[in-house]
């Protein structure tokens, strides 16, 4: 015999029931709350996750002192009531007690047709969701006779008569259904715990079917694409549950409508009822929710409210409008919203309702979607720009040449690469919609085709969406919808800026960048990547020239011509970021990056240089690095070829002076890449002196400016002390720490990194999320030896995890000052350091 273990009583919900949210669930939590404030809910019990799992081992709860709860002859419902509604459950079962006597009565009282829908309504429900018989078999439009013949003649039994036995069977399923192994699946993938448990609540129905007015309808008081207010739902006469959702024919509009009769019109007096209800819940609970009512012989019942299903942009307004009607306070609006949730408000994104035929998939890398047609080069994008037509670049991987074509492309799909590939980091930087990784597809360059796992061929010109949100690129044009960046958003960051105690910065390379981390508020550069600076066509050509240079004399020709073009960029930049500080990284990859590869580009090469193609050939190859991420880069670089990075410190000293002169002075912060050893930053900070010494003689006016050093080697960290003594900032640069500090590639560890993150050999991609006990290791010595060198030195993290909010909350705690993501991070990042700062107050608070 099975073992007997205590079953809970089941809970008749009142004002003052021992009702919990984590016993029964949030819908018998919820209709709890609407009874207290006085809601017409009518009689409801509440059956706990123990009963449920009790059921679900084979006992049954005392089901006729159930019954005896509710009116003689009532009609019950039963419902799931989960701890998060969006976990799912089983589906709610109507007019349970229905009988032949029962539906005599009914038939009486409220006329055969009435009698005739409930009952149908039941047997058609029982038989497919309660004994698993065939759907096909059981619609609720067929006869009463025809449905009760067939559950006869599929179960060898009539349908049952009796209540109690129609009540345990209800009961029974539904704890089934919710141990099912898709059931647990699907609530799993939602974030359920394994063991997480199902509450059902039983409620008397208010039937909404008669003679007089009767129906059922779904009330909501905003709009839950953009949050604004605005009445949204149905009501059907003569039905129940949430028949005037699915069925359109026939429904009443809510208010007043050009396009049919409503129910405002019909029962006003129900209708300001219903409002009077939703200012309530507004108001007392605190969300917009939505209700379900039934009307009864002209009386409105609220059977349930739930919050409103909703996207994020709505959720945003939602919650500035609730502390804007000092419903609730702003720290928790701002505890409302996660912060990644902001990425679906910054950029396009695919309609929620939008149909989606996926082509391929890959790794998100950039949020946000675009449509264009495909292109296989960055000139073809070029090219597709001028014509005004919007494309998607189609590369393996890209290449730091591809940075024009990436700009004038809507969206970059590669094949190859992770999250802090060359595609990814400048995608996000540019806030184009980016997906990489794509393995699955094959890629003809010469034939323009491409070939996806399901063997579709598509070809340069086919039309595609790309969903860098989800790492998707969809079949044809998709519906999209716009940013939301103003009003609400803004409200919300404004008031995260007011708790937060870590500052936010933007890496930002371009003025188009500047500005965008102007325009989110950012406090300042943190990293600007100055070899981006040389890769327009114009620039790329000089730097050539520059690496070609035999003689130090002509090198240091062609870094004077290029001199101006540098002071012009820091002279816009610094002009644009109004004063506000600039962090600016002194040249770092490997001088192999601005030359072409392929002989087409080499003979062009040779062309605009001048020079023999097999002079060309030569230096090319002279120049490559079997692994250059462990090469000729960084301060390396500035050690062996001193001219480079003397020339960009003339060009930042002279913009300086510039900014001064405009009435906006920056005090620019110089920072030294890739550095290991002490003796590298001595050597180039005694240059970046001299050079500031001659600026300020030149041009007799005088300039503040910080010299300081990347961390981004293991050994730079762990000798922090001594490199502190000669820097005064130390940013992190968690891209190449965690490269160097796992031993992995960047570019390559695409390869392997689906199989590791998979099989668990690592919870998560690590450069995606920041290695909190590995890599975070390196910055919690990096960050002590530092400062015990020097208090007063200013820590930060520039690599692709200072975005992330686990990372800030790390940064956060580790004591560092600020943190610097891509422009279009900023908010997220804002956000994320505020619900920080409000969470540590809260916690205090509670001590
Ligand atoms: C880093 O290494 O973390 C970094 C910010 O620099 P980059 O990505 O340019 O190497
Ligand atoms: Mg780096």
């Amino acid at each position: 015999m099975q073992k007997l273990i205590e079953i809970e009583p089941f809970t008749e919900i009142t004002p003052t029931a021992p009702i919990s949210r984590e016993m029964h669930g949030g819908r018998a939590k919820c209709l709890q709350r609407l009874i207290r404030l006085d809601m017409p809910v009518p009689k409801t019990v509440a059956l706990s996750f123990a009963t449920i799992r009790a059921i679900a081992t084979g006992q049954l709860p005392d089901i006729k002192g159930i019954l005896d709860l509710f009116d003689d002859n009532a009609l019950l419902s039963v419902r799931p009531s989960s701890l998060v509604s969006d976990w799912g459950g089983p589906g709610a079962i109507l007019n349970i007690g229905m009988t032949t006597r029962r539906h005599a009565e009914i038939s009486n009282l409220l006329g055969p047709d009435a009698a005739d829908a409930l009952y149908r309504r039941f047997v058609t429900s029982y038989a497919v969701d309660v004994s698993r018989l065939d759907p096909e078999l059981f619609h609720a439009e067929d006869s009463l006779r025809d449905l009760q013949d067939a559950y006869m003649a599929e179960t060898d039994e009539p349908f049952p008569e009796d209540p109690e036995r129609q009540l345990a069977e209800v009961l029974r399923s539904m704890s089934k259904a919710w141990e099912s192994t898709t059931a647990r699946l699907l609530r799993q993938a939602k974030g359920a715990p394994a063991d997480a448990g199902l509450g059902l609540v039983v409620q008397q129905m208010a039937l909404g079917v008669g003679p007089a007015e009767s129906g059922s309808g779904v009330i909501q008081f905003v709009d839950p694409n953009t949050g604004t207010l605005q009445i949204k739902g149905r009501y059907l006469s003569q039905s129940q549950g949430r028949d005037a959702l699915q069925r359109a024919e026939g429904a009443l509009f809510l208010t007043k409508d050009p396009r049919g009769p409503s129910l405002e019109e019909r029962e006003p007096a129900i209708f300001a009822e219903l409002c009077a209800h939703g200012e309530t819940c507004r108001t007392r609970l605190r969300e917009e929710m939505s209700i379900e009512f039934t009307v009864q012989a002209g009386a409105l019942r609220v059977l349930d409210a739930v919050r409103v299903q909703r996207t994020s942009r709505a959720d945003v307004a939602i919650a500035v409008a609730l502390a804007e009607d000092q419903i609730i306070s702003k720290d928790e609006a701002v505890m409302r919203i996660e912060p990644t949730a902001l990425n679906e408000l910054l950029h396009r994104q695919v309609h929620p309702d939008a149909r989606r035929d996926v082509l391929m998939r890959g790794i998100a890398a950039s949020p946000g979607a675009a449509t264009g047609r495909i292109v296989f080069s960055s000139r073809a994008a070029q090219q597709s720009a001028a014509r005004e037509e919007p494309c998607i670049l189609v590369r393996r991987e890209t290449l730091p040449e591809d940075v024009r074509g990436m700009h004038a492309a809507s969206g970059v799909l590669t094949m190859r690469g992770g999250m802090t590939s060359h595609a990814a980091v400048i995608a996000r930087g540019l806030g184009v919609p980016c997906v990489v990784g794509a393995i699955g597809i094959k890629l003809d360059r010469r034939e323009k085709t491409l070939t996806t796992e399901d063997g579709r061929t598509l070809r340069e010109g086919d039309m595609i969406t790309l969903d860098g949100s989800r790492g998707e690129a969809l079949a044809g044009e998709v519906e999209l919808y716009e940013p939301a960046i103003n009003g609400a958003f803004q409200t919300l960051l404004g008031w995260a800026d007011t708790v937060r105690d870590i500052g936010i910065r933007a890496n930002a390379d371009t003025p188009a960048e500047a500005r965008t981390a102007q325009m989110f508020n950012a406090g300042g550069i943190g990293l600007c990547r100055t070899e981006h600076m040389f890769f327009d066509e114009e620039r790329l050509i000089v730097m050539r020239e520059m690496i070609f240079a035999d003689k130090a004399e002509d090198r240091s020709a062609v870094l004077d011509r290029l001199l101006p073009m540098q002071r012009a960029d820091f002279i816009t930049l610094f002009d644009i970021m109004r004063g506000q500080p600039v962090c600016i990284r002194l040249l770092d990859p490997p001088l192999h990056e601005f030359l072409p590869t392929g002989r087409e580009a080499l003979r062009e090469l040779a062309e605009a240089l001048d020079l023999p193609i097999a002079t060309v050939t030569s230096r090319v190859e002279a120049l490559a690095e079997f692994n250059p991420m462990l090469g000729m880069r960084g301060v390396r670089l500035g050690i062996s070829i001193p001219e480079i990075y003397e020339m960009q410190a003339r060009a930042i000293f002279e913009a300086t002076v510039e900014s001064h002169r405009s009435g906006a002075p920056t005090a620019p912060e110089i920072m030294i890449p890739l550095v290991s050893v002490k003796r590298e930053v001595e050597m180039v900070k005694t240059r970046i002196d001299a050079v500031a010494a001659a600026v300020r003689t030149e041009t007799g006016a005088d300039f503040d400016y910080k010299v300081g050093v990347m961390v981004e080697t293991p050994r730079a960290a762990l000798r922090a002390d001594d490199i502190a003594s000669q820097s005064a900032f130390l940013s992190f640069g968690t891209n190449d720490l965690t490269q160097m500090a796992y031993g992995l590639s960047r570019d390559d560890a695409s390869r392997f990194m689906n199989a590791y993150v998979n099989q668990g050999v690592f919870s998560e991609d690590p450069f995606h999320r920041l290695d909190i006990v590995g890599v975070g290791e390196l910055l919690k010595i990096g960050a002590e030896r530092g400062r015990t060198s020097r208090p007063d030195i200013v820590l930060s993290i520039c690599g692709e995890h200072a975005g992330d909010p686990d990372s800030i909350a790390f940064c956060r705690a580790v004591g560092f000052d600020y943190v610097s993501c891509s422009p279009y991070r900023v908010p997220v990042a804002r956000l994320a350091a505020a619900r920080l700062a409000i969470a540590d107050r809260t916690n205090d608070a509670l001590v």
